[in-house]
């Protein structure tokens, strides 16, 4: 079981379908890094998703959502923002956990994961 932090309960990161969730707390931390970083709120999109929540959302099948290990961040910065910002806490060795960065440039969200190294840890998609 995840713990709140400093900004962020736990129940945030909760299915928004079923209010199940497994999030991951390493998940949280990184949210909390960013959001110590920023110095604005970070609105969690989507943290934790059951299966039939990922499918509806179209979601990749075995999203590391399902897993609790992901997490799509925002806030009034805009994400282009939040995605520079990962990045140099990632280059500080402040986010040892994350392994995955998707900036999602219409959609004004970052995707943060950690579930597996791909092949780039940060990515642009439009
Ligand atoms: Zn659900």
């Amino acid at each position: 079981m995840a713990n709140d932090t400093k900004n962020f309960k736990v129940s945030e990161f909760a299915c928004k379908h079923c209010g199940e969730n497994k999030i991951d707390q390493k998940v949280i931390d990184i949210a909390q890094a960013l959001r110590d970083e920023l110095g604005v709120p970070v609105r969690v999109n989507s943290g934790y998703r059951c299966e039939k929540h990922n499918a509806k959302v179209g979601g990749v099948k075995g999203s590391f959502h399902t897993k609790g290990l992901a997490a799509d961040l925002s806030c009034e910065l805009g994400a282009a923002k939040m995605f520079d910002t990962v990045q140099k806490l990632w280059r500080q060795n402040k986010l040892p956990e994350l392994k995955y960065c998707i900036y999602y440039a219409h959609k004004n969200f970052i995707h943060v994961d950690c579930g597996k190294q791909r092949k780039n840890y940060f990515e642009v998609r439009t």
